[in-house]
This record gives C-alpha cells, sequence and structure tokens, in this order.
C-alpha cells in the first residue's frame, strides 16, 4: 500500500536536510510503528507524507497504492486516503463538534466528487462510529476541544478518523503527555478501526503505547533513516535496552 524508496526531503526554509535515504514499505492491513529517539526525524516523516509545505522532498519516491503521492496537494491526498491525526489539536469555538465532523466529512466527499451526506445520514453515521469507539455522543454537542480533557480529545480525533474512513492512518504520538487512560483511548481506536485494507502507522517515541497496540512490523527512525525493522519484540528490546545500540551511545 505504501512504499516510500531512498526518500531524502529539507526543512524549506533554510536547506537542513532531514530525511536522508529512508525506505519503508507498509502492507494494507498492517499496523506499522515507526519508534526512535527524539529528533530522529519522526514528526518530518508524517507532515511530508501528509504533503505539508515546509518540506522539500529532493529525492526518491512515495509510492501509495502504486501512484507517486509527491505531486498530489494536503487536499488531494485526504481525498486519496491518507489521514495525519493531530498532534495538537486545535479548538474551535463557537462550532460543535458534531458541525465540524459533517463539514470534514462533506469536504471530504467533495475532493472525492461524492454527494454531500444529508442530515439524517450524516447522523446515522456518526452514532455508528460513537458507538463502534465506545464515545458519549455527548461530546459531539460541545465545541471542538474547547475545554476537553486530554481523553476528550483524543476520541475527537479517532472518530474524525473513522467518520473519513481512510486507507492510510498516521497517528503521530506527542513524546511525552498522554496519560494511561488517553493511550488507552488512541490504542484501542486503532485497535477497532484496524481493516484488511487500512494501513495505519504509529509513531511513538516510548514503547508503552505498544502494550495496547499490538504492531506487526515495528521500524527505528535514526538520523533521517530506517536503521532497524522488526516484529513487536523489537520493541520491547528497545524498552527494554533503550536506543544506545542504534545510537552507539550511552543510554
Ligand atoms: P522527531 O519527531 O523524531 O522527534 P522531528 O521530525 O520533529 O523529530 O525533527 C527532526 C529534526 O528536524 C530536529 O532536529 C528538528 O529540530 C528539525 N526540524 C524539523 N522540522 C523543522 C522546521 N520546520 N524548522 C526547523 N527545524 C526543524
Ligand atoms: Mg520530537
Ligand atoms: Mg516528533
Amino acid at each position: 500500500m505504501l512504499e516510500i524508496k531512498n526518500l531524502h526531503a529539507r526543512i524549506a526554509e533554510d536547506g537542513t536536510e532531514i530525511i536522508r535515504g529512508l525506505n519503508l514499505t507498509v502492507k494494507a492491513g498492517e499496523v506499522a510503528a515507526i519508534m526512535g529517539p527524539n529528533g530522529s526525524g519522526k514528526s518530518t516523516l508524517s507532515y511530508i507524507l501528509s504533503g505539508r509545505e515546509d518540506y522539500e522532498v529532493t529525492e526518491g519516491e512515495i509510492l501509495f497504492n502504486g501512484e507517486n503521492i509527491l505531486e498530489l496537494d494536503p487536499a488531494e491526498r485526504a481525498a486519496k486516503g491518507v489521514f495525519l491525526a493531530f498532534q495538537y489539536p486545535v479548538e474551535i469555538p463557537g462550532v460543535a463538534t458534531m458541525q465540524f465532523l459533517k463539514v470534514a466529512m462533506n469536504e471530504q466527499r467533495k475532493a472525492r466528487g461524492e454527494e454531500e451526506l444529508s442530515t439524517p445520514d450524516f447522523m446515522r453515521r456518526v452514532k455508528e462510529a460513537a458507538g463502534e469507539l465506545k464515545i458519549n455522543p455527548d461530546m459531539l454537542k460541545r465545541p471542538l476541544n474547547v475545554g476537553f480533557s486530554g481523553g476528550e480529545k483524543k476520541r475527537a480525533e479517532i472518530l474524525q478518523m473513522a467518520l473519513l474512513e481512510p486507507k492510510l492512518c498516521i497517528l503521530d504520538e506527542t513524546d511525552s503527555g498522554l496519560d494511561i487512560d488517553a493511550l488507552k483511548i488512541v490504542a484501542d481506536g486503532v485497535n477497532a478501526l484496524k481493516r484488511p485494507d487500512r494501513a495505519t502507522i504509529v509513531i511513538t517515541h516510548y514503547q508503552r503505547l505498544l502494550d495496547y497496540i499490538v504492531p506487526d512490523t515495528v521500524h527505528v527512525l535514526y538520523k533521517g533513516q530506517i536503521v532497524k525493522t522488526g516484529d513487536k519484540n523489537l520493541a520491547l528490546e528497545l524498552e527494554a535496552n533503550g536506543y544506545a545500540d542504534i545510537t552507539g551511545q550511552a543510554a
């Protein structure tokens, strides 16, 4: 589903190379974890996948279902099913979460050349998805993220992901700040949304998220390259030994 070949990318503003010859393959149905020390380029990779303009790809390709997506803008990528969860959720005062979700869904449908959802159809979809993710629909009447707890923000994010029915989900979890409840919400969401035709990339610094999401593959990103690939046991090894074997420095 996703094939990244010899990717090189730099910060557009100052030309610093961050991604330095990265290769990665993720199959349909797979949950892939990307781990690595702080500053390795994990977030940069997720931004490049989503098409953010602050980065310039200088070499290599990103094939999504065989198509090179580097030529596509973020909206076109989203229409093809690439979804990047937000690390820092935006607050939208005055707009009920429900309304925000409806606009997001209809924007995506428009980009795909599909008709707008009727309100009853939309309500049915939201109810289904909220039920599957065990989300209390009362939360959806409140403005998006305004006064939400960490856990509620995660619920809103996962619900948005479910409703947009992505083919490739990318979750970049911040290196700190998620409590265990929020981690479990993210993990339960990822597990519930696993489908044979959907791939998920979970980016995380710490192994503890992977206590709840069992990844099919684990990749270590260091200095802009994937330097090690394995199964879930690799995450456990990293938890036990740290990144010292990879960085060549004492933990
Ligand atoms: P990680 O997510 O693995 O911690 P990042 O992708 O956030 O790593 O960052 C990789 C490196 O690139 C860091 O040294 C970071 O400071 C730098 N970097 C990333 N984006 C920018 C940017 N827009 N401007 C300046 N430096 C950046
Ligand atoms: Mg970081
Ligand atoms: Mg990061």
